[in-house]
């Protein structure tokens, strides 16, 4: 499989570290609200990675992910949420219940529960603590008014490059904060933040030195990745926006080498703006009718593409869904009822084909998608039809094939009738009888000698 790899900017072949297996960290939500359905642009694309990894290259995978569940944005809900709680206890209760409503929308939208791994922060702050020590300990990381920041000076001075996911004047695109002159230099940040009056804080002693606080939002990461995958790791994964940053400060933690590949996501947009609490422009799971239809919207694009969320675009991926799926269970309901479907294996070997070919080259979608429409076209109502679909959708997860529900014996009773008006040429009533089959959510199609029914 070739892979886009932020670290190098090109495409390249994918080569597990350990053959026959894959490790992939992915960043997380934090879980201080709802997440939008940018967010799960992200979290499908890694899905995405996992599933073909698994599906088309055969490779076993180790899908971890975190959840933040301590940084500013939950601290500063506590008081909103939690008035007069005490603030460790409100902390608790408010991430419980908003990952409670993450995991529910991940699995809305096809990512099965079994197949990733999620790790908390708060669970993983002896390995986070260990993790700035150890950086302390190498004279890169330093105390300043009870926090701890990472040096990107002295980190540079012993040989390593900071900038390795982007080209960066690093000190005029460092973010400044309003911890600034506690600070050596521009570029540092935070390791670990001295807890502030009503704040939640973990104790922390640091070269004899009492630090209550709480970790920065990077060094989770780092500290969660090789924790649960070693170091280094196969594939980690975000959007575009936590190149820099956040994951520049993932690998310089790590001491430069933090996972071979770095995948990244585009955004996803409204009016061609990115999707974001802050511009408030966004939309939850909530507000579209069937949550893979917008699974399949992200497919309809490229993961490296920014794509845009509206109204139309949901509608026409959510008809589309609809009519893959109905072309599926048509395909079913032949089989079921023993109609004779015709065996076309050189449509079937060339959609296997061009459908893995497709997400081999750095999971083009699109094309996959493409090849799917040119197989239904040719070969919808032939043998193995809905088996191909159902081998395809263990990549895409987006529900195209379901069970066949079988014809009630009142339904049963509707069509015997409607074939023995069809045997005596009673065209009227087999016409009355199939109106009122469609009623009932069930077409039909006349072939030559019997007809096909089947559930819309
Ligand atoms: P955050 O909670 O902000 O760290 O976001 C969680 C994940 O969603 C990260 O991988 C972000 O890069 C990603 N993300 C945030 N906004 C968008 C967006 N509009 N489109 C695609 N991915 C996004
Ligand atoms: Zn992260």
């Amino acid at each position: 499989m070739k892979l886009f790899n932020s670290l190098t900017n090109k495409k390249e072949d994918f080569t597990p570290i350990q053959a026959g297996s894959v490790s992939i960290y992915s960043c997380g939500p934090t879980v201080y609200d709802k997440i939008h359905i940018g967010n799960l642009r992200a979290f499908i694309t890694a899905d995405l990675l996992q599933r073909s990894l698994r599906i088309v290259e055969k490779l076993s995978v180790r899908w971890v992910m975190n959840i933040t569940d301590i940084d500013d944005k939950i601290i500063a809900r506590l008081e909103r949420d939690y008035p007069g709680v005490e603030p460790e206890a409100a902390r608790a209760k408010l991430t419980t219940q908003y990952q409670e409503v993450f995991l529910q929308d991940i699995s809305r939208v096809g990512i099965k529960q079994s197949d990733v791994q999620i790790v908390s922060a708060v669970d993983s702050m002896v390995a986070m603590q260990q993790m700035i020590e150890n950086l302390y300990r190498q004279g890169i990381a330093y105390i300043s008014e009870g926090s701890v920041y990472f040096s990107v000076e002295r980190y540079r001075a012993t040989g390593q490059v900071y900038g390795q996911l982007v080209n960066l004047d690093y000190e005029a695109e460092a973010r400044v904060t309003d911890d600034q002159d506690q600070k050596e230099g521009v570029a540092d940040f935070a390791l670990w933040k001295a807890q502030k009056p009503g704040e939640p804080a973990w104790q922390f002693v640091l070269d004899g030195n009492e630090l209550p606080g709480r970790p920065g939002w990077h060094i989770e990461c780092s500290a969660m990745s090789v924790g649960a995958l070693g170091q280094p790791f196969d594939i980690h994964t975000g959007g575009v926006d936590l190149k820099f940053p956040h994951h520049e400060n993932e690998i310089a933690q790590a001491g430069g080498t933090l996972a071979n590949y770095f995948v990244h996501n585009e955004f996803l947009n409204v009016n061609a703006e990115k999707m974001s609490k802050s511009l408030n422009n966004f939309f939850t799971l909530d507000d579209v009718a069937d949550p893979l239809a917008f699974r399949l919207l992200c497919l309809q694009a490229h993961y490296r593409s920014q794509m845009d969320f509206s109204d139309e675009s949901i509608q026409a991926a959510h008809n589309r869904l609809l009519g893959l799926r109905a072309a599926v269970r048509k395909n079913q309901y032949a089989q079921e009822s023993g109609v004779t479907l015709q065996l076309k294996a050189d449509a079937n070997k060339a959609f296997a084909h061009n459908f893995a070919e497709a997400i081999r080259d750095d999971l083009n979608t699109p094309l996959a998608l493409a090849a799917l429409a040119e197989y239904e076209k040719e070969a919808s109502m032939s043998a193995g039809f809905a088996e191909q679909i159902a081998w395809a959708d263990q990549v895409l997860g987006i529900g195209l094939v379901n069970e066949v529900i079988p014809f009630s014996s009142e339904e049963q009773a509707l069509i015997a009738e409607r074939n023995a008006a069809r045997a005596q040429s009673d065209f009227a009533t087999s016409d009355k009888i199939r109106d009122g089959l469609r009623v009932r959510n069930i077409d039909v199609e006349d072939l030559s000698g019997s007809s096909l029914y089947w559930r819309m």
